[in-house]
């Protein structure tokens, strides 16, 4: 599982900037380690923890700098939606040829330099728009629960008062490749996808770039290799369906253009 997110691929070398593929710990996880209780931890320290292995990932990344053309870029797409929905959101660019995005509980985006080279501002902003769905439904906390236990984290650092703050870099790194690991239901998705339409409907973005950018990741996903792009929707509906879906809604609201 770990392998499809670690998986180069070819044409997105060719075509990125980037050279780096996204790291993550190289140890393997999966394991439940023995004796590890079952992690029950508030929103708040779901969102530490969060906190620590995306700054754990961020060490362990090429972060676009401030005056990098993706975080320009970045920036002008994305800074007028820092608090949105009374999330308070972070974000940065890893300069890697996965194709990917990602929110967390802490209200951490990462956007992959090679999904960047791919989409049109409008389709970055539906993707964003439909991992920000992941962090608003509480879908990111579920999941760094889930990705906890996976992580195999020692009852040591489980404590009776929550979470200790005493993860050690290698415990962070397998929190990391947890998290990375994560995959949402169905019904999740379709529900961040309808987050992703509303928030591309309120600012008064094409809905139709949500559409396009799922036609894409499918193009993209229908090569021979299994590839970074068919983790990013291994657990979504079928990128085809979820395009339609979109189109069905747009004509309803009237926001087809040309029709
Ligand atoms: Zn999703």
């Amino acid at each position: 599982m770990k392998k499809t997110i670690l998986t180069t691929l070819v044409f997105a070398a060719a075509l990125s900037t980037a050279s780096a593929q996204f790291k993550l710990n190289s140890k393997a996880v999966g394991a439940v380690g023995k004796g590890v209780k079952a992690a029950t931890f508030s929103d708040e320290e779901a969102a530490k923890l969060a906190k620590e292995a995306v700054d754990w990932m961020d060490a362990h990344n090429t972060v676009a700098g401030p005056k990098d053309a993706y975080t320009v870029r970045l920036n002008k797409i994305f800074d007028k939606h820092k608090n949105e929905e009374g999330l308070n959101l972070n974000y940065k660019v890893y300069k890697v040829v996965d194709i990917n995005a990602f929110a967390c509980a802490d209200g951490s985006v990462r956007v992959f330099s090679a999904l960047m080279d791919k989409m049109t501002d409008e389709e970055l902003l539906a993707i964003i728009g439909h991992e920000i769905g992941h962090v608003k439904n509480h879908d990111s906390r579920d999941a760094m629960r889930a990705a906890f236990k996976r992580a195999a984290i020692s009852d040591a650092a489980s404590s009776q008062s929550g979470v200790a703050n005493t993860l050690s870099q290698s415990q962070l790194g397998d929190l990391a490749n947890a998290i990375m690991e994560s995959s949402y239901s169905r019904k999740q998705e379709s529900e961040a996808d309808d987050f992703g339409y509303d928030f591309l409907k309120k600012h008064n973005y094409d809905v139709m770039a949500m559409a396009s950018a799922f036609k894409k990741l499918q193009a993209l996903g229908s090569g021979d290799k299994k590839s970074t792009m068919q983790k990013m929707m291994s657990s979504h509906p079928d990128s085809g369906a979820r395009a339609e879906t979109v189109e069905k809604k747009a004509k309803k609201d009237g926001l087809v253009k040309g029709n």
